[in-house]
């Protein structure tokens, strides 16, 4: 079969069109969880139908577009405030194209060679369900100081409606490129959605974990439920579980991830498996977590001993003489509390507190977000609530809210 696959160079958008954007899409570089994120490169014509594009009106612009020549977006990156040389983790295009797109590629390596020539260290996500060649991973490990990891978005989905490629190998054929030639490159396979009635039978669980079979290590998530991409896919015809239980974050109901490790368990793969895409982009590079997961020792349950060893040994409670400093580094102000494994703070929004967690590789928590116990970073939908949980966090809420009162203007 044949992919749209878009034009070999790209257009840069409009003044006008600039205009008329959503700021999250205009936004070239901004703050992730899993990383400092540049995208100046917007649209893309591979039509997942549950795409997160569809969130930010961007979901019908099928040809990659510019949004400022690359050389420029590179200066954004390395200028941003909260950009650290060697500590602060890298996202390629992980928000709105797809980076071995044929017109998007010269832009990563690109960006990769010229960071690369810079001496910089640190981890670099590149998320991609396209054709990466044997050519591609050649000029990848001629990389000296990045660590990159590629990270292949694959979950055995084949139905054309909801992924159009996945009625081609090109993904699968990718994965086994990387695998067979990575050295210093880190190779992932991202499986993601994970969604009820879509791909969560026990064969279609082997099948994809046999995928993952030589490559460092394996991401498992849910999906992004949103009125706008349910509504898509509803109206392509497809089944999509949840009913109108929409979330912020992504969903995978407890039951689902038990089915997932058990299958893992029983597959006879030695590949690890993680819950979390720092955990194993980190396992990936011999590093510990640089999300502070081990915080959160839950999550922790199904990672390899000595994985779990070099974040024991990494993590430490930070004082609160530490996050004065990196408040002050950074330039930020929050009202905040330190609990065992994470930090509370108040209003930072999560630009800022990302960037602090991951200079400190702690978890810095959102008191009007918070996580519960055997969900984190997920939707509630599919879990139950602690109720001495609910009631600490209440607590504590009340607590910000008093500091909040009394404190000076
Ligand atoms: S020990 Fe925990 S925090 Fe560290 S990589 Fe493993 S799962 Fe992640």
């Amino acid at each position: 079969m044949t992919i749209a696959v878009g034009p070999r160079l790209l257009p840069m958008l409009s003044d006008q069109a600039k205009a008329n954007l959503d700021p999250y899409m205009a936004l070239i570089v901004g703050y992730r969880k899993s990383g400092l994120s540049l995208n100046h490169i917007i649209g893309c014509p591979l039509d997942c139908g549950y795409c997160v594009r569809h969130f930010w009106g961007n979901y019908d612009v099928k040809i990659p577009h510019l949004l400022c020549p690359t050389d420029q977006a590179i200066e954004q990156l390395v200028t941003h405030h909260a950009f650290q040389p060697h500590v602060t983790p890298i996202q390629l295009f992980n928000k709105a194209t797809d980076p071995f797109l044929p017109g998007v590629k010269p832009h990563l390596f690109q960006v990769l060679q010229t960071l690369d020539q810079r001496g910089f260290t640190n981890h670099v996500l590149v998320i991609t369900r396209f054709k990466v060649t044997t050519a591609e991973m050649t000029a990848l490990e001629q990389l000296r100081h990045l660590r990159v990891t590629l990270l292949f978005t694959y979950s055995g989905i084949t139905d054309p409606r909801i992924e159009p490629i996945a009625k081609s190998n090109t993904t699968l054929t990718s994965i086994r490129t990387a695998a067979s030639h990575k050295q210093r490159t880190g190779v992932v396979l991202y499986w993601r959605p994970i969604v009820p009635g879509w791909n969560d039978t026990p064969d279609t669980m082997a099948h994809v974990l046999d995928a993952g079979r030589d490559v460092d290590a394996i991401v498992f998530t849910g999906y992004y439920h949103k009125p706008e991409n349910a509504d898509h896919l509803r109206n392509l015809g497809v089944a999509v579980p949840y009913a109108h239980d929409y979330a912020r974050r992504k969903v995978l109901p407890a039951d689902l991830d038990a089915r997932v490790v058990a299958a893992w368990r029983a597959s006879g793969i030695t590949t690890p498996l993680f819950r979390k895409t720092s955990c194993g982009v980190a396992y990936a590079h011999a590093a510990p977590d640089y999300n502070g997961h081990w915080g959160v020792r839950e999550l922790c349950d199904i990672c390899p001993t000595a994985q779990r060893q070099r974040c024991a040994d990494d993590h430490h409670e930070p004082t609160s003489a530490d996050l004065d400093a990196v408040l002050a580094h950074l330039g930020y102000t929050t009202d905040y509390l330190i609990e065992e494994g994470h930090i509370w703070t108040r209003g930072l929004g999560e630009q800022h507190r990302y960037a602090i967690q991951h200079t400190l590789r702690h978890q810095i928590w959102e008191l009007d977000q918070p996580h519960y116990l055997h969900a984190h970073g997920r939707s509630l939908n599919g879990h139950t609530t602690d109720p001495d949980q609910v009631s600490a966090i209440a607590e504590i809420r009340e607590h910000f809210e008093n500091t909040a009162r009394y404190e000076d203007d």
